[in-house]
């Protein structure tokens, strides 16, 4: 067993430095291959002084404690310098990992480490820095505002947002001074107009007694997915509301039957009613003949009355207005039109309602008030970073992407599920939420809205070329 000196031996040891550039040392003894320096470096002590680099060599370091020899290229002979330095950044650049443990210092060839680190720094040049990381949390304290949380929970009105603040009726939401006469470049264009509907006074009992549908489209600009249409069912009792999206308005009753199947399930009830315009994706033989066997009485409106069928045009509006606001707050394209949808259509399922009495559709239908700390702005920018060894050499260690919630999973940026996910494929997500995308996939003339504004007025007649 070998005892460890606990003075430093200047003459002998190696004293390893995460702040500077180069090996050096100022013993010519300790050097082979010894060649003259001809570069234009000088070494910069603590004092201030500048010290010239003489010769530049070899050399090999056999450590007291194990039999490992180092052998190490590129080294500094500075006369002068009277200890030995190991540089961190080119043990790190000859693809060394060095570890600083609090009584020992270990340098590896290859190594991985499963565990999440509590700090990381980046490299720059021959320094390691931690400063960037403070400067992202700062950042996103400092701007964890009413606006944020304005943003955060799909532009809901600064109002709205103060009542919900002041009396707690969201976990995880902070209390926060709400200046209710801000302006946001997001609601202007999103909530250009205001339409009052009638609404039925007919309420239900019991939660999926009475589902209101409407079927949105065609949109002209095909979402990610490839959808052009959307279909809403909601519940009466709760208000709550599910979203589907389709390529062809022919698909609502095969989404019908899904959402049957998933909504029945999950609440435990059976849907008695189903109300709905007389479109013809509800009027077809098959879709009389589904409700009959399974003995869902329907009602229907008039047509070109919207105003009868105001729970479901009511609804689309809501979530259409928000979905504006969304795309234009941050930039996103347009195609991404169903991405927030989905995500509007979440965040308002868990935002308190006057008529359900300041209960959420989330909170009425399960009886639980609803979680929002997980909740980001939609569109912020995502950095994704690749470990080392799922990546080849010319891949960028991050990739930059926007944010969404994946249309069936109601996946979030910091939800279990999604860590799950990011922890076995071992790539790491990182949000800013204040950073704004800047238009750069190349979609020229394209722009942020799927439809033109002012279209939504107007119920969508089937065949009508897609206005929107
Ligand atoms: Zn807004």
């Amino acid at each position: 067993m070998t005892t460890m000196s606990d003075k430093i031996d200047y003459e002998n040891d190696w004293i390893i430095d995460s702040g500077c550039s180069n090996h050096m040392t100022g013993d010519k003894e300790k050097l082979q291959n010894m060649s003259e320096y001809k570069g234009s470096c000088v070494v910069v002590t603590t004092n201030n002084s500048k010290l010239p680099i003489a010769h530049v060599g070899n050399t090999v370091v056999s450590p007291q404690n194990n039999d490992t020899e180092m052998p190490l290229q590129n080294v500094y002979h500075v006369p002068g310098v009277k200890k030995n330095l190991l540089s961190v950044a080119q043990l790190t650049s000859a693809g060394h990992i060095v570890i600083f443990g609090p009584h020992d210092v270990k340098v590896y060839n290859n190594l991985e480490i499963k565990d999440e680190p509590l700090m990381k720094g980046q490299r720059l040049e021959s320094i390691y820095v931690m400063s960037a990381e403070a400067a992202y949390v700062d950042k996103t304290r400092r701007n964890e505002t009413a606006d944020l949380w304005h943003m955060r929970l799909s532009h809901v009105s600064y109002s709205k947002l103060d009542v919900m603040m002041n009396n707690s009726m969201l976990k995880g939401l902070p209390k926060l001074e709400v200046r209710t006469n801000t302006i946001c470049a997001g609601c202007q264009y999103g909530k250009a107009h205001q339409l009052l509907y009638e609404e039925s006074n007919y309420r239900a009992n019991e939660p999926l007694e009475l589902i209101h549908s409407d079927v949105f489209g065609p949109v002209k600009q095909t979402s990610f997915g490839g959808m052009k249409y959307m279909v809403t069912f909601i519940d009466d009792f709760s208000k709550y509301v599910w979203i589907y999206f389709m390529k062809e308005k022919s698909e609502t009753l095969s989404k019908f039957k899904e959402f049957k199947k998933v909504a029945e399930a999950e609440v435990g009830k059976k849907i008695c009613w189903l109300r709905t315009d007389n479109g013809g994706e509800y009027t077809s033989d098959e879709f009389a003949n589904f409700l009959q066997e399974y003995q869902v009485r329907r009602q229907f409106t008039c047509a070109n009355t919207p105003q009868q069928n105001g729970i479901a045009e009511r609804k689309n509006r809501h979530l259409t207005e928000i979905c504006r606001s969304m795309l234009h707050a941050r930039n996103v394209p347009g195609r991404f039109w169903a991405e927030a949808m989905t995500t509007a259509a979440y965040v308002i399922n868990r935002l308190p309602q006057q008529r359900l009495h300041f209960l959420s559709p989330f909170g009425k239908l399960w009886k639980m008030k609803p979680t929002v700390s997980y909740f980001r702005v939609f569109g912020s920018v995502c950095y994704v970073f690749v470990p080392d060894h799922l990546r080849s050499k010319m891949d960028k260690k991050a990739v930059r992407s926007s944010s969404w919630w994946s249309s069936d999973k109601e996946l979030l940026p910091d939800s279990d599920t999604l860590k799950r996910d990011l922890q076995s494929s071992q790539v790491q997500l990182k949000l800013d939420e204040t950073e704004i995308v800047d238009d750069d996939d190349g979609e020229d003339g394209v722009t942020q809205n799927p439809w033109q504004t002012g279209v939504h007025q107007q119920p969508v007649e089937d065949g009508e070329p897609s206005a929107i």
